[in-house]
């Protein structure tokens, strides 16, 4: 792997950029391919993504987490509950021995330091507006086509990374199997303003149509995520009193009086499960890897380590795949398999309501609630801690 001075990362997302900016610390010479243009996109995209410990430790080690940590907003506790169940999982961040179970940040501020940041390498060539087409492996060959449907060819590529998203191009010249999944559900996005400054809790609820999500965003703001079933939200989509008068029902006034209201954006959501295996010209990260629900909030912490994986094994790092090391118990534990089943299960118990999900759902959270020992265990899983233990 050491010979590969050349990579094109394909897909200029946010796992693309960060990708980018990480293979670019490391000195290798890079070429950025988007059908788009990150830089003339309008960055309004005021969700908070919740980075987790393993993310904050990834980004320290390429000198990103400095620029990211000002603008984000320590979680210290997360609270689970269902309405009209009794019980409350309190995850804390000092169970777990962290300052913090993740941090928030609004998403367009994540994105504009990380393109910013890409823009300062030197060793960064922007290949904009252009779709990933083909890789000769045989010849080193990328070519991109280009909008008015001509061909573009790049020589000397000796890597490629597939950052490109659920529907990866990259992915079928892999010739990898993939299975998707319609979720028939929507999320529903947007931020809330309290009276209350924020103390670093966030609630997620679960009720009779889904789930609801409260992410503190910033020092009075939340970002709030409705995860319901498609179409439930027909009526209330550009009614946002409707809106709050369904937060304050399920959550009630933890955080003060709620003064605005602002939706930002839903999404239908699907994903992704791929048989992975990293080629000796191609690998992928991001949501082209696999695409999972974001009931857990691990889609880009699980891009994030696919990133740093691949840095391992380009710097041909033995002890990556040195197995022998690590018990196979704690191999699983830090896998991105065991994150993405994880995700699956929250997914499913979070969304059916059947008697069986309903009363496996209730026991786990009661269960969950009174031991030490399995809040630890989830902590873990939610904080990716494993992963940097491994
Ligand atoms: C409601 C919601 C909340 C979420 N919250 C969190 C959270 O709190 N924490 C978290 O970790 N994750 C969260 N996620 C997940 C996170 O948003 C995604 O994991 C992340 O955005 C995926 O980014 P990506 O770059 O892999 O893919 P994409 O954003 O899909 O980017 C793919 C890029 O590839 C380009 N492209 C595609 N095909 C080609 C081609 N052939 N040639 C060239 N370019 C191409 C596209 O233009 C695009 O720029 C959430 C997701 C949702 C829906």
């Amino acid at each position: 792997m050491s010979s590969i001075k050349k990579i094109a990362v394909i897909g200029g997302g946010i796992s693309g950029l960060l990708c980018c900016y990480a293979l670019a610390v490391k000195g290798f010479e890079i070429i950025l391919v988007d059908n788009e243009d990150f830089r003339d996109i309008p960055t309004n995209d005021q969700r908070a993504i919740v980075l987790s410990e393993a993310s904050k430790i990834i980004l320290q080690s390429i000198g990103l987490w400095q620029k990211i940590q000002p603008f984000s907003i320590p979680i210290k506790e997360v609270w689970v509950s269902e309405k009209k169940v009794f019980g409350r999982i309190k995850f804390n961040a000092n169970e777990l021995g962290l300052g913090a179970l993740g941090w928030s940040i609004c998403a367009q501020d994540l994105f504009m330091i990380i393109s910013k940041a890409v823009l300062e390498k030197p060793n960064v060539v922007l290949k904009m507006k252009r779709l990933f087409e083909d890789f000769r492996t045989s010849e080193n060959i990328l070519s991109l086509e280009l909008v008015d449907g001509s061909t573009e060819q790049v020589k000397n590529v000796d890597f490629i990374v597939g950052a490109d998203g659920f529907d990866s191009k990259v992915r079928r010249k892999m010739r990898l199997h993939v299975t998707r999944k319609d979720y028939n559900q929507d999320a529903v996005v947007g931020n809330v303003v309290t009276t209350v400054k924020n103390t670093g809790v966030a609630i997620q609820k679960i009720f009779q149509h889904g789930s609801l999500a409260l992410i503190p965003s910033g020092d009075y703001h939340y970002t709030f995520i409705f995860i319901v079933k498609k179409g439930f939200f027909k009526n209330y989509y550009k009614n946002k009193k409707a809106l709050l008068d369904l937060i304050i029902e399920l959550c009630g006034f933890p955080f003060g009086r709620y003064c605005s209201l602002e939706v930002c954006h839903d999404y239908s959501l699907f994903g992704s499960k791929v048989f992975y295996r990293h080629l000796k010209k191609f690998a992928l990260v991001g949501n082209s890897r696999g695409t999972i629900h974001p009931s857990t909030a691990q889609g880009l912490n699980l891009g994030i380590r696919d990133i740093d994986e691949l840095i391992s094994l380009l710097n041909s790092d033995e002890n990556f795949y040195n197995k022998s090391k690590v018990s196979k118990s704690k191999q699983f534990l830090s896998s991105r398999k065991s994150t993405e089943i994880f995700a699956d299960l929250v997914a499913l118990f979070y969304g059916e309501r059947y008697l069986t999900t309903n009363f496996i759902r209730r026991v786990t959270i009661a269960a969950v609630a009174t031991s030490r020992k399995l809040r630890k265990q989830f902590g873990r899983i939610g904080t990716g801690i494993d992963y940097i233990a491994r």
